[in-house]
């Protein structure tokens, strides 16, 4: 038996345990994921531990992220991104971050191409961050929106080292949207209990617009039903999770997972 898991604080939440053993049951492997509450003074001993254990490989969360790059080997996009989410144990210790492609990949699978396209992005968090590496090394044009501009003229400095990208605050955000082709709101706003809030509302879209909301609690969020109600074509939270696991899965195992089970496994614990 190999052994998985998801080290975090808090981490009952997670859903990486459902999604990853709905893989392994499907796929016939004798492994395990569970999730382990660790606090960032206790990483190191935990990510060495489980090396010593046997550990397949792990998942991390809040908040450890960012501390995980002082102990692992980070991946060049890893540290650029200044998080690990990801950690290989076949060989020493190696940290990845699999949530910029987890969202790029979610919009790959609508058919949603973003090379030369006008991405905007709402917020400049450890998720934005993750995002907007990505979508600019491939080729976006990325407006980052933040409600504290500062967080993104720093991650704008970071991202134009590697693509294109330009700040602003939340002030210009009908015309910014008005020139956008995809709007992806990586913010907290709206997730559950707040579920009645949203940045932006269906008059200021159109509706050739995509709209990709990376919350997944609810799956439906408001934003989600503005951008509906103006036509646009919209993706909710639950594939980037997905896809964000199915490049973890791949790192450890080298063997591609089943995309559908492990959505259908997501979307029935939030159900
Ligand atoms: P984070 O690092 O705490 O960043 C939060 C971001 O939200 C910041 O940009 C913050 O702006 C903004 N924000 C918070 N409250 C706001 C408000 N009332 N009005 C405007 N902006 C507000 O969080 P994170 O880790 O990036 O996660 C953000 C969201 O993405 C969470 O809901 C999380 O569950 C979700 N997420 C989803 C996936 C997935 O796989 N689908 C993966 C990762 C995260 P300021 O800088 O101004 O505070």
């Amino acid at each position: 038996m190999k052994l998985f898991g998801v080290l975090g604080d808090p981490v009952s939440h997670s859903l990486s345990p459902v999604m990853h053993n709905a893989v392994f049951k499907a796929l016939g492997m004798d492994c395990e994921y569970h999730a382990f509450r660790v606090s960032t003074e206790n990483l190191e001993k935990a990510l060495y531990g489980a090396s010593v254990l046997g550990f397949g490989g792990l998942n991390l969360t809040i908040p450890l992220k960012e501390k995980a790059l002082d102990i692992v080997k980070p991946t060049e996009l890893a540290r650029q991104i200044g998080a690990v989410n990801t950690v290989d144990l076949k060989e020493g210790m190696v940290g990845y971050n699999t949530d910029g492609i987890g969202a790029k990949m979610a919009l790959a699978r609508r058919g949603i191409e973003i090379k030369g396209k006008n991405v905007l992005l709402l917020g400049a968090g450890g998720a934005a961050r993750a995002i907007a590496f990505e979508l600019a090394k491939d080729g976006a044009k990325v407006t980052i929106a933040n409600r504290t501009i500062d967080r993104a003229e720093a991650l704008v400095k970071d991202v134009i080292k590697i693509g294109k990208a330009k700040a602003s605050g939340f002030e210009d955000l009908k015309d910014l949207i008005s020139d956008s082709d995809i709007l992806i709101n990586s913010t907290s706003v709206g997730m559950y209990p707040k579920i009645s809030e949203t940045i932006v509302t269906s008059e200021m879209m159109h509706k050739d617009l995509v709209v990709f909301d990376i919350v997944y609690n609810p799956q439906n969020t408001l934003l989600l039903k503005e951008a509906k109600k103006a036509g646009a074509t919209t993706i909710d939270g639950v594939m980037m999770l997905v896809f964000q696991g199915v490049e973890s899965f791949k790192i450890w195992t080298e063997r591609m997972p089943p995309v559908d089970i492990m959505e259908k496994a997501v979307r029935e614990k939030l159900a």
